[in-house]
């Protein structure tokens, strides 16, 4: 363990609060520079809630961080005195010949957390909420659920203005952009021009990443994203109040639906790439945009036609090619922590906690990308 540490950390979204929460709970120094509010209206973390589920794919390294995940979150929200997350249970669905489902389940069997398999003719009276047309197979399992995102990360911000400012040393600065880093020598330049120095620079800077590291565009690459919140009749609301979270693959595509929980909204998003737009754009949505998502609606939920859309948002992935977080230190005084491709929230918790630990000792580097790529027990292109 090295003695006290100073970390300076780019961006406030849920990955630059989490490690701070992380990093100022071992006692850790850390300024974090965000160049909006905290939490910023604009970041990919700003919204309502983000969904953790076991189901993987085939990706068994993120299936098995799941539980980890879930630790990180119960022992953050023991140090917030709440928690912001509410079960829902998952709900896999497959059609159009998609396999991520049957893909899942295996992997998760593998793991020892079978998923149950549910007839397709059995879907309609065990869940009246859907229609579930050109639904091919069907899976159930009681864990997952919504973990409130952006009131983790005001909660953070709270937290960490208060009990670990003055028991660790945090320093928050709010409306700050930062125009420059050194990961070289752990040096920062902010907008205004004031530099500052730290042993360790982590830049999470969402989307905006590329801005700061050109050498990264390539890899991480910006993905505007459309949700659209409904309003339901009330009966239809206090159906899916109760669960479950939908997540539905047909070939490439992808919609998943978050239950309105403890009075959030309820939401549906399509998890196909963009892989184009600029963050720093406008954030009106097209009709080309909402058009397709409509449309899976239709095909899936029951009673749709008396749904009435709410508000649409337009957010930002960060995508890289396989999908896999970019945890990286390209330089002596510098890590890129950037886990997302439209599903790092679930993770920010434990991510947190496991950079901390690695920025604080003697931890290797390399083994920590790898492990934070989800690549622990699987071969690269598994
Ligand atoms: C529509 C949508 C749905 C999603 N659904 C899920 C889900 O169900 N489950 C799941 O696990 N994940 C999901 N994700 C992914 C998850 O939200 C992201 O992985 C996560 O929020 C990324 O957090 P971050 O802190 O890296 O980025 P951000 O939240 O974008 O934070 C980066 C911050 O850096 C700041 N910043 C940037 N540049 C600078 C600078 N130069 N100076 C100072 N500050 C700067 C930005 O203002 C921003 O506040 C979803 C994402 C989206 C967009």
């Amino acid at each position: 363990m090295k003695p006290r540490m100073r970390t300076i950390i780019v961006g406030g979204g849920v990955m630059g609060a989490s490690l701070a929460w992380a990093l100022a709970r071992s006692g850790h120094e850390v300024e974090l520079f965000e160049q909006g509010a905290i939490p910023n209206p604009q970041a990919s973390s700003t919204d309502e809630h983000r969904l953790i589920r076991h189901p993987y794919g085939d990706r068994a390294g993120y299936a098995r961080m799941i539980d980890d995940a879930f630790a990180a979150w119960d022992l953050m929200w023991r140090d917030l005195g709440q928690t912001l997350y509410a079960p829902t249970g998952t709900l896999a669905l497959t059609g159009g010949g998609a396999e991520w489902a049957v893909r899942s389940a295996t992997t998760l069997a593998a793991l020892g957390r079978p998923m149950v398999e549910l007839p397709v003719a059995e879907l309609p009276q065990r869940f009246p909420m859907l229609d579930a047309k050109g639904v091919e197979h069907a899976f159930w399992l009681d864990t997952g659920g919504t973990l409130f995102a952006q009131d983790i990360v005001a909660a953070l911000a709270t937290h960490l203005a208060t009990h670990l400012a003055t028991q660790a040393g945090v320093r928050l600065h709010a409306n700050t952009p930062v125009r420059s880093v050194d990961l070289e020598h752990g040096r920062i330049v902010t907008a205004a021009g004031a530099a500052h120095a730290a042993d360790m620079v982590v830049v999470a800077a969402g989307a905006w990443v590329g801005r700061l590291l050109p050498a990264m565009q390539r890899r991480l690459v910006p993905s505007r994203q459309v949700v659209i919140y409904f309003h339901l009749p009330d009966e239809q609301r206090a159906a899916w109040s109760k669960g479950p979270m939908v997540i539905h693959k047909t070939g490439d595509v992808g919609l998943y639906m978050v239950p309105p929980m403890q009075g959030r909204g309820l939401k549906v998003g399509e998890h196909s790439f963009s892989r184009s737009g600029d963050p720093e754009g406008d954030r009106e949505a097209g009709e080309d945009e909402i058009r397709p998502l409509l449309q899976s609606c239709r095909n899936l939920f029951h009673g749709f036609d008396r749904w009435r859309t709410d508000r649409v948002k337009a957010c930002f992935y960060t995508v890289t090619d396989d999908e896999r977080f970019v945890v990286e230190k390209p330089a002596a005084r510098g890590w890129v922590m950037s886990p997302c491709s439209g599903h790092g929230f679930k993770f920010a918790a434990l991510m947190g906690l496991e950079l901390a630990r690695t920025i604080a000792s003697e931890r290797d580097a390399a083994q920590h990308a790898r492990w934070a790529a989800g690549l622990e027990g699987e071969t690269a292109d598994g």
